[in-house]
């Protein structure tokens, strides 16, 4: 067990943001404590649902140049690949409109993609890192991913965005034919094309992996305790504890990793954050007649396709809804019709044999995470809004927490994941 010497940290949130930086900082010496009202791993957070692919390519945003024109079949077309609630639209615009702006120019969503390769590039080995500090090796396998077209054409189609993740350094190979049946032996073979992401890994189980972590912390001395944090105890800009449902918890700083929920807790340090539900779905076959050794992302269903400790899993689908709207198992099924499409051995499946799950990404409009100090206090640090991409980069934004806590000069450049940039004055002075 570590012998903790360092600050008493409260952290908020125990998905694989909140963990990740528990682990990071009690590397560092200092005292934990991780605060949530569920389980870590639990299927209440978005960190057990996804689909486990921590992957250097995701550093493209959801909004790209010419969304805006579509918007409008979004709303129509209730099997897309992403939707919007109608009767949620007028409470989600102002978060929409900033969405659609963010990747209004190839400019803007290049430098995007410049920002969350910072916190991506390496983000296999560091969770392969993370893994075996904990003992946990085998829940992640670096084995590739694979980004599958039905024709070249498809592909060559997003050549702008393939081309940044070229420019920032992915490691990728082009696949056809025979290569790509021996990858992908199970995927129909109207998929003529393939992009194979070398350095690529996932997870065999995400919420067991977020408890895995938990439990491993647990015995290194961490504490993890049920409840809910409320506020914040403030005076003349230090922090002296957390309010919290059950009782106050003293401590020397805290950091904000409750995914969806750190919104409301920014908010009340003068941080407004625009934050909003990109909802998701995923479908969960325990009994498929086959494994998937290389997970596989057919780019027309958008989905990420992996072999889990539960089955098979199709995890996908971008709905923007309020947060706490009923679930909408329609597109769980999508999700399911579409595995069936790319999988001929699942001809006869149905979609009453599959669990489903339904989850609440954390997103803000630029497709970027906050990471950094609260304004009102330097005690206070964020690490949420992971959007798309949490999983992957939870182990480099705890690095940098570690690293504003100790003081350390940040191992990244964190200009461009401030928690001021939503702040009229300093849009103004882009
Ligand atoms: C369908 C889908 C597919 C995805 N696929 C991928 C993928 O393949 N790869 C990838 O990298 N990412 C993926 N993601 C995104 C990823 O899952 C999220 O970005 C990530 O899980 C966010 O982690 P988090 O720790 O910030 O939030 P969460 O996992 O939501 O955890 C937040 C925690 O904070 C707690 N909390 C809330 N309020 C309070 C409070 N007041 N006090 C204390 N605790 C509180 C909650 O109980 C919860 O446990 C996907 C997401 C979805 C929905």
């Amino acid at each position: 067990m570590t012998q903790p010497q360092g600050k008493h940290i409260a952290v908020i949130g125990a998905g694989i943001v909140g963990i990740s930086t528990a682990a990071a900082l009690l590397k560092d010496g200092h005292r934990v404590t991780v605060i949530d009202p569920a389980s870590p791993g639990g299927p209440h957070a978005a960190s057990y649902g996804n689909g486990a692919f921590i992957s250097p390519a995701s550093i493209l945003p959801v909004s790209q140049p010419g969304l805006w024109r579509k918007v409008p079949k979004m709303l129509a077309d209730p099997r897309g690949a992403l939707t919007i609630r109608w009767r949620d639209l007028p409470a989600l615009m102002p978060w929409l409109v900033r969405f659609l702006w963010a990747g209004a120019t190839g400019e803007k969503v290049a430098r995007t993609a410049r920002a969350l390769s910072s916190l991506l590039a390496d983000a296999p080995q560091r969770h392969a890192d993370l893994a075996a500090r904990a003992g946990l090796s085998d829940m992640i396998v670096q084995n590739g991913l694979l980004y599958a077209f039905r024709e070249r054409a498809e592909y060559e189609a997003e050549a702008f965005g393939w081309g940044l993740r070229r420019d920032t350094g992915v490691a990728m190979a082009e696949i056809e034919g025979q290569a790509l049946r021996r990858a992908a032996p199970a995927l129909d073979p109207a998929y003529r094309f393939g992009v194979l992401i070398n350095d690529g890994a996932h997870c065999t189980d995400p919420g067991g992996y977020v408890a895995g972590l938990a439990d491993w912390l647990t015995g290194q001395g961490v504490v993890v305790r049920r409840d809910r944090v409320i506020g914040f105890d403030l005076c003349v800009g230090r922090l002296r504890g957390l309010r919290c449902a059950d009782g106050n918890l003293a401590c020397d700083l805290a950091v904000i990793a409750a995914g969806l929920a750190s919104a409301p807790l920014a908010a009340s340090l003068g941080d407004p954050v625009p934050l909003a539900a990109e909802r998701g779905y995923h479908v969960e076959l325990r009994e498929a007649p086959f494994t998937l050794d290389i997970p596989i992302m057919p780019q027309d269903g958008k989905m990420a396709n992996v072999t889990t400790r539960g089955g098979l899993r199709a995890a996908g689908q971008v709905e923007l809804a309020a947060p706490d709207a009923p679930p909408n198992w329609a597109r769980a099924e999508i999700l399911f019709e579409h595995l069936k499409q790319s999988y001929p051995a699942l001809s006869g499946a149905t979609v009453s044999q599959a669990a489903r799950w339904q989850g609440n990404r954390p997103s803000t409009p630029d497709g970027k995470p906050v990471i950094g100090r609260s304004t009102r206090s330097k005690d206070v640090v964020y690490a949420f809004g992971h959007g798309h991409i949490g999983l992957a980069s939870a182990p480099m934004t705890a690095a940098l927490v570690a690293d504003l806590v100790a003081g350390r000069h940040p191992a990244r450049d964190l200009t461009s994941f401030s928690p001021t940039r939503f702040s009229l004055r300093q849009r103004e002075t882009r």
